[in-house]
């Protein structure tokens, strides 16, 4: 009997043993092709020697020192790293050691720079409905997504929350892109306009949405009229690349294709590509000068931020990105996987929509093509393809609640960056049979 504490207490996972390339392999043998690389974690695929070699090495070199009284060389080589190729003007890293915690952390630096530059009536933060920013109370609370966040209410921060970008279902039929996008960006003004621009301190988005709406990516356009807005009102933007940064939308940093820069931009996920728990809250010079000339001290800090061992292993991941060109890899297999996806699927009754970017693809399905219907929930259509493609040999990512949390369900992709032709082929082939099994 196991005393591991589950995600699902109903359930015993088989025990993962080995991972090579796109496979995980399970105790018993099974291969399973990671289609979503966990949660968009494994960029890399398993088993890299370069990035096992860098962890082995520092491991050995330095396993801790607490950054309380010591900085370390992975860490700073990193941070110089990130810098070098980050989008505007973001100046300086705060590690730590996962999505959740670089969300946290983003949200207590913005209320803390209004309060370090005297203006701490700046308090509001929006963020938008049916995204996703962590599981800790803060990024809970910035989070859009009811199913997780019920039963947590009277507890969670107060944060206003405007619709997405989200083409498919919120674009009116006499509607360009383009002006949806401006309309869908108007909340923003309207938002800070209502509680009152004084009092917002930032706004939090997620450039292509991930785990709850499946691979959004705004439309072009939204994101600049986004920064415009920002910047009238003097708001923070804090952009949350945990899942669709590091490459995996085709860029390093994802905002790179929507031409705008953040003040704040959290990354987790693919940094660390699974060999080690690592996630990183970055920050404009302005920022941290305000804190570094007040207080000097952002009130904040875990004890395993900076961890040498975690910052080796981005080092490796991240050198490894550049060097190889891995963004571009994952936006030319992107397209191939996008290709697949809609000869399979295009045509297919119950398919809604195929979007994404790169190797960040989502499929919503749909009772009804014509009118956009969801399924009815109580069918659980999202586990249940879970577990007819696990059964069939592929880990994908299915999520119900698509359209507000209880109604819709789609599947994210996010395969590693090495994988082949061939591999996107088996994915598109077991991820048919386990939704025609379950449909
Ligand atoms: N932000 C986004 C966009 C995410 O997708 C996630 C996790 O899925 C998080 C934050 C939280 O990251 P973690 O699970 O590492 O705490």
């Amino acid at each position: 009997m196991s005393h591991v504490f589950p995600r699902d207490c109903r359930k015993s996972p088989p025990v993962a043993v080995r991972g090579e390339g796109c496979y995980l392999y399970d105790s018993t043998g099974k291969a399973y092709l990671d289609g979503s690389g966990g949660a968009a974690v494994s960029c890399l695929g398993h088993g890299d020697a370069d990035v096992i070699a860098a962890v082995q090495k520092q491991v050995a070199d330095l396993a801790f020192a607490h950054t309380g009284f010591l900085t370390s060389e992975p860490a700073e080589a990193l941070a110089d790293l990130l810098i070098q190729h980050a989008p505007g003007n973001l100046d300086r890293v705060y590690f730590v050691s996962g999505g959740s915690e670089a969300t946290e952390a983003a949200i207590k630096l913005a209320r803390q720079y209004f309060v370090e530059t005297d203006r701490p009536e700046r308090r509001h933060l929006i963020a938008r409905q049916q995204s996703y920013h962590g599981n800790t109370l803060g990024a809970l609370s910035a989070g859009g997504n009811e199913l997780r966040k019920r039963q947590f209410a009277p507890l969670l921060v107060e944060v206003s929350h405007i619709a997405p970008c989200y083409e498919y279902v919120l674009r009116a039929e006499n509607e360009t892109a383009a002006e949806y996008g401006l309309r869908a960006a108007q909340e923003l003004e309207d938002e800070i306009l209502r509680l009152g621009p004084d009092t917002v301190m930032a706004f939090m988005a997620e450039p292509v949405v991930g785990a709850t709406l499946g691979a959004v990516p705004a439309v072009e356009g939204y994101f600049k009229r986004i920064r415009e807005i920002c910047d009238k009102y003097g708001v923070l933007l804090i952009l949350d690349e945990v899942m669709c940064g590091m490459g995996r939308t085709g860029h390093l940093f994802a905002c790179n294709a929507d031409g705008i820069a953040p003040d704040i931009l959290c990354i987790a996920k693919g940094l660390g590509a699974g060999y080690q728990p690592i996630g990183a809250m970055m920050c404009t010079d302005t920022i941290y000068d305000a804190i570094k000339g007040g207080s000097g001290f952002f009130q904040h800090g875990h004890t395993y931020i900076g961890h040498p061992v975690a910052a080796a292993a981005g080092l490796a991941v991240v050198q490894k990105i550049l060097d190889q060109d891995l963004a571009g890899r994952a936006a030319s297999q992107g397209e191939v996987l996008s290709a697949a996806l809609h000869a399979k699927f295009g045509q297919h009754p119950n398919v809604g929509d195929i979007r994404g970017r790169g190797l960040f693809q989502g499929v919503e399905l749909v009772a009804n093509r014509e009118t956009k219907e969801t399924f009815d929930p109580a069918r659980g259509l999202a586990g249940r393809i879970k577990s007819a493609a696990f059964e069939a040999g592929l880990i994908c990512y299915p999520m119900p609640g698509t359209r507000d949390g209880r109604y819709g369900d789609h599947i994210l992709l996010a395969p590693p960056f090495i994988i082949s032709d061939a591999q996107i082929d088996e994915l598109v082939s077991k991820l048919h049979t386990a939704i025609e099994q379950t449909l």
